[in-house]
């Protein structure tokens, strides 16, 4: 074709299967359909209403534990997987976190460490958004350095006993399942809690200007008492919650492309209906360098998101060094396009009749969340010049 498409100048939508396609086309429908309309409104009201219904559709779409086998899984490849979160981080940065910490977090901690008990009582019902998960491991004094978190679980007889707190933990308070990461004579150790067990309470965090639409909470772990079989049984020291960020930062490289996509977008429209000195936006040079540059991120950022998918789908694996790139880049090109998107708006830019403020106060966050960027330039130099910088 002579034309080239200006949503995908690079034709890479093309390299999707046609399973692939589904998937984005279904969610996208799905989301235009029953979130859309209303997604503006609750993150303005700071609330996700119909959680638990939305957390139903989701299951039933098979968006949760995507890429996991068995349990109600849906099995799929980490590319569709990816382009899943793509299309919901498209309409909002707090429906992507709620499937990755369902799925990638809550559900992939109890896939990869947790015993044939632990995987059949809980892995089904997640699968389906019946029961939620949320991740324990920041705490109030402990956040880029977990290894050293003061959450503590010690031994009573055969059961275990819990005092800590948690703090900034996903659909903590409407969760029906935390797996709670603490310190024990052996090291760091993971625990799959029942969140209805004496001693566990949730308080949410509110106030927050970004990732409104998504519950955000603390874990009060004050004496709770759990059985021996609480535990997960595969997980040993802080490289078993790290392996869990590293699925979700997974999903995170390809969420951002989303946000910045639907920016991108409601930009291009923008300059071309809006008219200053008799012409439209989109026909001053100035404006048209912001649009290409935004661009040319958004389509490297989008290779970079294949090329991941590829490496986690192929024999020899992805390297955390590798997925710290694509977070890393790909969080801050998207939040740069969200800042410059918001110029091309001028005053309409700052209001929530449009997504662009949205998208960008809400990638704040996933600046931050998942290993700061710091933290992934940290990792990254690390794995470039074999000099640790961290401490
Ligand atoms: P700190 O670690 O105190 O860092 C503050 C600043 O100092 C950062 O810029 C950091 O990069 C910098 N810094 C720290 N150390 C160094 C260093 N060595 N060199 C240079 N700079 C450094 N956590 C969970 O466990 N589960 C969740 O579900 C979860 N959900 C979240 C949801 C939201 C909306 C948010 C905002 C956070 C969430 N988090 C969650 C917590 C998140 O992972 C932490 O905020 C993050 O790890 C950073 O920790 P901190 O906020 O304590 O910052």
């Amino acid at each position: 074709s002579t034309t080239l498409d200006p949503v995908d100048p690079l034709g890479l939508e093309s390299l999707l299967t046609d399973t692939e396609r589904a998937v984005r086309d279904t969610v996208r429908q799905y989301l235009a359909d029953k979130v859309e309309p209303h997604i503006a409104e609750w993150f303005e009201q700071g609330e996700l209403p119909t959680l638990a219904d939305l957390a139903r559709d989701f299951g039933e779409l098979g968006l949760l534990g995507m890429h996991l086998d068995g349990y109600g899984c849906a099995g799929m490849s980490a590319l569709a997987y990816g382009v899943a979160c793509r299309e919901l981080e498209a309409c909002d940065s707090g429906l992507r976190s709620f499937v990755s910490v369902q799925g990638s977090l809550a559900m992939f901690a109890i896939h990869r460490f947790g015993s044939g008990e632990q995987k059949d009582q809980w892995l089904p019902r997640m699968a389906a958004g019946e029961a939620i998960g949320c991740f324990g491991l920041t705490e109030p004094d402990h956040g880029s350095d977990p290894s050293s978190m003061r959450t503590r679980a010690r031994r009573d007889g055969g059961d275990w006993i819990l005092d800590g707190r948690k703090t900034w933990i996903t659909n903590g308070s409407v969760a029906a399942v935390a797996v709670v990461w603490a310190r024990t004579d052996d090291g760091i150790r993971g625990f799959v809690v029942p969140t209805d067990t004496p001693g566990f309470s949730a308080p949410e965090i509110k106030g927050k200007m970004s990732l409104r639409a998504s519950v955000t909470s603390e874990l009060v772990l004050d004496s709770v008492r759990l059985p021996a079989s609480a535990t997960l049984p595969r997980a040993q020291g802080v490289s078993a919650p790290l392996t869990c960020l590293n699925e979700a930062r997974y999903g995170i490289v390809w969420g951002v492309t989303g946000a910045a996509r639907s920016a991108w977008r409601t930009a291009a429209d923008y300059a071309a209906q809006r008219e200053q000195f008799g012409r439209p936006l989109a026909a001053f040079q100035l404006t048209q360098q912001k649009l290409v540059d935004m661009a040319l991120e958004l389509h490297k950022a989008t290779m970079t998101a294949m090329r991941l998918a590829d490496l986690k789908d192929s024999a020899e694996g992805v390297h955390p060094a590798q997925i710290s790139l694509g977070k890393l880049n790909n969080v801050r090109e998207a939040l740069e396009i969200c800042r410059t998107a918001r110029t091309i708006l001028g005053a309409n830019g700052i209001s929530l009749e449009f997504p662009v403020i949205r998208h960008m106060n809400n990638l704040e966050s996933v600046l931050t969340y998942e290993g700061t960027s710091e933290m992934h330039t940290l990792a990254l130099g690390q794995a470039l010049t074999g000099h640790a910088a961290f401490r």
